[in-house]
């Protein structure tokens, strides 16, 4: 019998409230046996007295409770949710009595949106919404962990699931026919399965957008020593507060910083710079830039030279002319050609966030747009591979061949929404979801 799960839905710091959920079948069982009452009504805040089993009438606390049975619940299984006092002991409290019950467990991360999904109360899609929504840290973040729950990918892969196994059933009926006598023509679903892999491949290109807006926009500085890149990072993550962390690279070279910025996570690299060298540590190290340098959406490019700039070596470097206070006068040729700061004085560097503003408000736009259908690195891995074996369809004359492509295209669907292969995919995404979830 499947066990009985329970979990603490809130943090576990001291609160006012904590939200202890409980799903399964012992629920209703648990709850009369440590409220020592009838089954409250569905769906209703009830006041009760919560006493540990057994003993006599002593209280654990007297809370609020929602019973939900099934399949009218988050889980679609029994549930119940104890808004019991915050605080450690009182949790305790209650994680000893539930304990006592024979098939009663503590929950697993993510198991309850999983048992969710199992019973169809949800699907992935909206299952790592959620997620996101629950990690989110900067407003974008949230307002695209929320489109994709309402919007999200689902809809769409339904629509083509459903137009695929049209297509594999017109071609297996023709495989079963083949036969007999009145063996129709072959089938024709080039023209289907045509739009259907324009519609995947221009999902497919908007897999950056959620990278770009739930991992941050990725602004890389370059440029010689002493330029001062180091000070303009400083200055930029002292200033904003940073929100994440500084944490140091593997090497000596690399520094990440991350702060929020008008909605935006954006993520500021600070290089030691390329340089010829023998010692074997810089060299990752400068091997660990240059890939970081192509990676990046914006090259910060430091110089303190103000009679010579250099060159920008694409549309997404910058230069950015520092130490602007020990120059009386800033050549009129400057302006415009660079973004004019000063490290030690701040000026500039809010000048330097609002075009990064800028940057990533141009580079998400697609995001506004309804029609758009945007999705996560997993999600896009999988529609690669069923838009890969849509194209070996397109390519195969065999329909047996072209059927079993079809099918794998399908399988693909199917994994994204979570409909197959539950426990497996669900194993990886869910190890990042918090416990009550
Ligand atoms: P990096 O090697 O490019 O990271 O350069 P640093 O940030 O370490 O700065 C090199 C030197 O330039 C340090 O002594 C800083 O104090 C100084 N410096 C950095 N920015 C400014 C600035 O805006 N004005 C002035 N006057 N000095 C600066």
């Amino acid at each position: 019998m499947q066990k009985t799960i329970f979990a603490l839905a809130t943090g576990n710091q001291i609160a006012a409230l904590s939200v202890i959920r409980v799903s399964g079948e012992d629920s209703e069982r648990i709850l009369k046996k440590l409220t020592l009452k009838n089954t409250p009504a569905e769906r209703i805040l009830t006041l009760r007295n919560f006493y540990f089993p057994d003993s006599n009438k002593k209280l654990i606390d007297r809370c609020l409770v929602v019973w939900m049975p099934a399949p009218r619940s988050y889980t679609g299984e029994d549930c119940i949710e104890i808004y019991s006092h915050g605080g450690d002991a009182v949790f305790q409290a209650f994680f000893s009595a539930l304990m006592s019950f024979p098939n009663v467990r503590y929950a697993e991360q993510g198991e309850f949106s999983k048992r969710a999904i199992i019973n169809g109360k949800t699907d992935l899609v909206k299952a790592e919404a959620v997620n996101d929504l629950i990690n989110a840290l900067t407003e974008k973040q949230r307002e695209l962990a929320t489109s994709q729950f309402n919007r999200g990918l689902s809809i769409p892969i339904m629509k083509w699931r459903k137009e695929i196994l049209r297509c594999m059933s017109l071609i297996e009926a023709n495989i079963d026919f083949s036969d007999e006598s009145d063996t129709p023509e072959s089938v024709n679903i080039t023209h289907e399965l045509l739009i259907l892999r324009e519609q995947v491949k221009s999902a497919i290109k908007n897999k950056d957008y959620y990278e770009l807006v739930n991992k941050g926009i990725k602004v890389v500085f370059k440029g010689k020593p002493n330029a001062g890149k180091s000070s303009i990072f400083n200055s930029i993550l002292k200033k904003q507060k940073a929100i994440v962390s500084n944490t140091p690279g593997t090497t000596r070279d690399i520094i990440e910083g991350q702060i929020n910025f008008k909605g935006y996570a954006i993520n500021f690299y600070d290089t030691a710079g390329i340089t010829k060298t023998e010692d074997n540590i810089e060299r990752e190290g400068i091997r660990r830039t240059r890939k970081l340098l192509k990676e990046a959406d914006i090259i910060l490019n430091v110089t303190e030279d103000d009679n010579f700039l250099p060159k920008s070596q694409s549309k997404k470097e910058w230069l950015v002319l520092n130490k602007i206070d020990r120059s009386k006068k800033i050549k009129k040729n400057l302006r415009g050609k660079a973004i004019l700061v000063s490290a030690k004085t701040g000026e500039g560097l809010e000048e330097i966030l609002l075009r990064i503003h800028k940057e990533a408000i141009k580079k998400t736009k697609s995001l506004n747009d309804p029609k758009n259908i945007i999705l996560n690195l997993r999600q896009a891995k999988e529609l690669e591979e069923a838009e890969l074996n849509i194209t070996k369809a397109l390519e195969e004359k065999s329909e047996e061949i072209i059927s079993e492509h079809l099918r794998q295209a399908n399988r693909s669907l199917e994994r994204i929404i979570g409909t197959i292969d539950v426990e497996e995919v669900l194993g990886n995404i869910f190890s990042n979801f918090c416990i009550g979830k």
